[in-house]
């Protein structure tokens, strides 16, 4: 076979999810963000390892995951969609029951209009500019939604995964400004949110990032781990080059091995030269260019060849290979191709 193994800990998962809500507090209900397909990882199976360890709330970004989320959970949970109710989406929210965060005036006024009655919650902005309604037209518009009770009013931090900005206490103070008087079910934090401590959690969180093992919940367990199967390797003398645009050039005898995933796998292209994979505890130096399903690695220090190597494993979390490439443990998840097969464990 060769494609990629993509190990999922469904078990390592719970245990996120566990130690989250657990730092969440007493009285505080601890939802889960399962947009983009569980953050790569198949919201179904994640949804539903997160249900039975006691998960009863769900996030995702657009209607169309609510629906596809809802065959996989029944219909006890509540989902709610952040993009809100779009042009089109009546049905969909509707037959689904999904809650859509409204987050202008043109989508309250489309809801209230094609679904009344319907669960909503609101989205409101406390500065980062992003969605939602922003003080001024919440204080227009607050007796009127406030009058078809909100399941949920929520905003969301722009820099939680730093404790040390200032924008958090700013933020926080606009969200009390903006709902401290509604007595509705209030959320403002994700998993960053959460590590700020309990003046943030209001009554609901919404972890995403830290479920799935990344940064900035540091005591996250790892929870995936990536397997490339060796296809090929071959001898190469100092002075050849590996790869496209003959980046990497041998300075003495080399061993490449050529692995089985690439940049259509989400493996960026600013891997190259200088990410490592890893065979048991060795690591392996990328030698040359990510091509488009191929990777090439120097593996002349191993004695043995292997028939596979880890590019992500408990020696490099997904935010180990994200510093490597310059970008985000999220980006990293959310870029896990299809190719792979996915492998679950635990989770029961
Ligand atoms: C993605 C998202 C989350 C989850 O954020 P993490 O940083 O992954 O925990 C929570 N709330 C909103 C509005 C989001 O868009």
């Amino acid at each position: 076979m060769a494609t990629g193994t993509l190990h999922i800990d469904l078990d390592a998962l719970v245990a996120n999810w566990r130690a989250l809500d657990a730092l969440s507090g007493p009285g505080v209900e601890t939802g889960a963000v399962v947009k983009a397909d569980g953050y790569g990882l198949g919201a179904g199976k994640v949804a539903r390892a997160l249900q039975r360890a006691g998960a009863k709330r769900f996030f995702v970004a657009v209607a169309e995951e609510g629906a596809a989320l809802r065959q996989e959970i029944g219909t006890e949970p509540a989902i709610h969609v952040f993009s809100g109710h779009m042009p089109g989406d009546a049905d969909i929210l509707h037959d689904l029951s999904l809650i859509p965060m409204l987050n202008s005036i043109e989508q309250m006024t489309r809801h209230f209009e094609s679904l009344p009655g319907h669960a909503f919650g609101v989205q409101l902005d406390t500065g980062m500019n992003r969605l939602g309604l922003e003080p001024t037209e919440w204080g227009a518009a607050r007796a009127i939604v406030m009058a078809q009770k909100p399941r949920l009013v929520m905003s969301h931090l722009a820099c939680a995964d730093d404790p040390e900005d200032r924008m958090n206490a700013e933020q926080l103070s606009v969200f009390h400004d903006m709902t401290d008087d509604l007595g509705v079910p209030r959320s403002l934090s994700a998993t960053g949110g959460i590590l700020l401590g309990p003046d943030y959690h209001f009554d609901v969180t919404r972890p995403g990032v830290g479920l799935y093992g990344g940064a900035p919940f540091g005591e996250a367990e790892p929870v995936v781990r990536l397997s490339l199967p060796v296809i090929q390797t071959r001898d190469v003398a100092a002075g050849e080059t590996v790869g496209y645009g003959a980046s990497w050039t041998a300075e003495e005898h080399t061993v490449i091995a050529t692995l089985a995933a690439g940049y259509a796998d989400g493996l960026i292209r600013a891997l190259g030269n200088v990410a490592v994979v890893f065979s048991e505890d060795t690591p392996c130096p990328l030698a040359g260019r990510v091509s488009m399903d191929l990777l090439t690695v120097d593996i002349t220090h191993l004695t043995r060849v292997p028939d596979h190597l880890d590019i992500l494993c408990p020696l490099q979390t997904i935010d180990d290979l994200a510093d490597a490439a310059g970008t985000i443990g999220y980006e990293i998840l959310t870029s896990l191709g299809a190719r792979y097969h996915r492998r679950y464990a635990g989770g029961a």
